[in-house]
C-alpha cells in the first residue's frame, strides 16, 4: 500500500512543522505536544487489543496508550505510537473524521501497516520524531557504519528498525536492509543509490550460506560486529563483482526466527 509522494511530503511539512514549533531543540517530546495542544493522555495495561488510541468526545481529545508488554527500558515503541496517534489528530481529515464521529481504527505496528490511514499516521510519527533537516544534520557530521544507526537512534529515541528505514530513505550513504526469517529473505529495502538490486538466491529466497545471516540459520551462530562478505556471495551482477568486500551488520530480534541484516560498501 503506497501513497502518493504529494500526500507524503505534505504529511512531511506538517509533521516537521509541528516538531520544530513545540520542540525546535532536543528530543521530540510526545508528551510536550499533547498537552500544549490541549490532548489529554494516559499509560495503561490494556492486554494486546492495541498499541494507542485516541479517542474524541465533545471537542474533546484523549490518547490511551498500552504499556503492556512493552519491555521497562524499551520506550521507543510507546514514543512511536504516541506520534502516531498525534498524526490522527494533526492530519485534517483524520481529526475531522473523529470529530464527526468516525471511528478510524484501532492502530496495530507492524512493518507492514494495514491501510492508508495507519500508513499516512506512520509517515507523520517517523517524520515528527526524526524531523528530517535534524536528521540530516546528525549523519552529515559521521563516517557511515553501524554505530550511526545506533547513535541516531538515541538521538530521537527511536528504534532501530524506524531509525534505518528512515535512514534507508533519506540517508548519505547507501545501506541496504533485508528482513530473513526462518532462513527465507523476506523482505528488503534500499537506499536509491545502493549498487546491487539482485540477490543471488534470487528464486529460493533462501539465505546465502556465506553471509552473516545465512550463518545463524545455517550453523546458529550469532556476530556481534560488522562482519566483511563477499558481495558475490549477497548479490548476482552483470558487472564482474569478484573480489568486492561488504559489510553485513545483523540485528537478531527475538521473535519469529528473524534476522535483519544491514549491508554497505
Ligand atoms: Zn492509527
Amino acid at each position: 500500500m503506497e501513497i502518493s509522494n504529494v500526500r507524503k511530503n505534505e504529511l512531511i511539512e506538517l509533521a516537521e512543522f509541528v516538531a520544530d514549533d513545540f520542540c525546535p531543540k532536543g528530543m521530540i517530546m510526545p508528551e510536550i505536544i499533547a498537552t500544549r495542544s490541549g490532548i489529554t493522555y494516559n499509560y495503561g495495561e490494556y492486554g494486546t487489543y492495541f498499541d494507542g488510541v485516541l479517542e474524541h468526545d465533545a471537542g474533546e481529545f484523549h490518547i490511551y496508550l498500552n504499556k503492556q508488554n512493552i519491555l521497562y527500558q524499551d520506550n521507543t515503541r510507546l514514543r512511536f505510537s504516541f506520534a502516531h496517534e498525534l498524526g490522527h489528530f494533526f492530519i485534517d481529515e483524520h481529526r475531522n473524521a473523529l470529530k464527526k464521529g468516525k471511528s478510524l481504527h484501532k492502530s496495530y505496528h507492524r512493518l507492514l501497516p494495514k491501510n492508508i490511514i495507519e500508513y499516512e499516521a506512520d509517515c507523520f510519527a517517523s517524520n515528527l520524531l526524526m524531523p528530517p533537516k535534524r536528521f540530516l544534520q546528525f549523519v552529515h557530521k559521521r563516517k557511515f557504519d553501524f554505530s550511526v544507526i545506533e547513535s541516531l537512534s538515541k538521538e530521537f529515541g527511536t528504534s532501530l528498525s524506524a531509525t534505518l528505514f528512515k535512514f534507508v530513505e533519506i540517508g548519505n550513504y547507501p545501506i541496504m536492509v533485508v528482513y530473513s526469517e526462518n532462513n527465507k529473505i523476506k523482505y528488503h529495502w534500499c537506499s536509491h543509490d545502493f549498487p546491487y538490486k539482485y540477490f543471488k538466491e534470487h528464486s529460493s529466497k533462501k539465505l546465502p550460506p556465506l553471509t552473516v545471516a545465512g550463518d545463524y540459520f545455517i550453523n546458529g551462530i550469532t556476530c556481534e560486529d560488522a562482519e566483511i562478505v563477499n558481495a558475490n556471495d549477497w548479490f548476482s551482477s552483470y558487472e564482474d563483482i569478484r573480489g568486492v568486500k561488504l559489510f553485513e551488520k545483523c540485528i537478531y530480534p527475538t521473535y519469529n526466527n528473524v534476522v535483519i541484516s544491514i549491508i554497505w560498501q
